[in-house]
């Protein structure tokens, strides 16, 4: 079994995230064109602050709202035994009561740092779905199906893990990643106490990485 310094670490920087973001939003405002984003906390908030910029800079100068939930999958919370970190996902903040009306009729982007097992974004659009179903049932039947089919979710993730996921997304979800990576822990820079320090860890990744592929063509020589 891997301990956690075998874990193999890698630093991103803000400036990095900033790019990825800046590079992947005009798709996403073309193919999706979001009216309202969802922040999934405390890792999605710098990424949607970040994407409502190039989004009102590329659309109609129209300044998005960001609502927050927050979930947790790993991070120990109040009343959680130990043994369920990291299988169970827990709401720890959530829409208010009226999530189904905040919802229904936009095109939802959920936005969030990382996809891992993908998990806790199976867990936030299936719940995202509820509220809407659950606001539906104010509605005429007839009109329900339009109304829904007007509901659209998708999802941006900075890093997608390319790894085995353990849960689904629902089929039609618009699914954009800022970028594909190895399964590694992913060290963001939000939860370091040191900047410059963390910084100076990202370029020593990066110089690493680049010796290591170095080696590699050597040896193919
Ligand atoms: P998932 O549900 O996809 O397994 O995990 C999603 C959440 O787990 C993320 O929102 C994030 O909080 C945390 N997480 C997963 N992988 C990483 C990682 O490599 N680095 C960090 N900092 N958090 C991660």
């Amino acid at each position: 079994m891997s301990t956690e310094s075998e874990v193999k670490h890698w630093h991103v920087t803000y400036n990095n995230i900033h790019n990825l973001i800046r590079k992947n939003t005009p798709k996403i405002a073309t193919e999706f064109s979001p009216d309202l984003l969802v922040a999934i906390g405390g890792g999605g908030f710098f990424p949607a602050r970040v994407m409502r910029t190039f989004l009102r800079e590329i659309t109609t100068n129209k300044t998005l709202q960001i609502q927050a939930i927050g979930l947790s999958l790993y991070e120990p919370v109040d009343g959680v035994t130990e043994d369920k970190i990291g299988e169970q996902v827990i709401r720890t903040q959530w829409l208010g009561a009226d999530a189904g009306k905040m919802l229904l009729g936009k095109r939802v982007l959920i936005v969030d740092e990382v996809d891992d097992t993908r998990k806790t974004l199976s867990y936030a659009l299936t719940e995202l779905r509820k509220d809407v179903e659950t606001e539906l049932l104010n509605y005429p039947e007839v009109d329900r199906d339009a109304l829904r089919a007007s509901t659209k979710f998708g999802i941006f993730v900075v890093h997608n893990k390319n790894k085995p996921k353990l849960a689904e997304l629902p089929e039609g979800t618009l699914y954009y990643s800022g970028e594909e990576v190895d399964d590694v822990w992913l060290d963001y820079p939000w939860e370091s106490t040191n900047i410059e320090e963390h910084d100076k860890f990202a370029a020593l990744d990066v110089q690493n990485a680049a010796a290591v592929a170095t080696k590699t063509v050597d040896v193919r020589v």
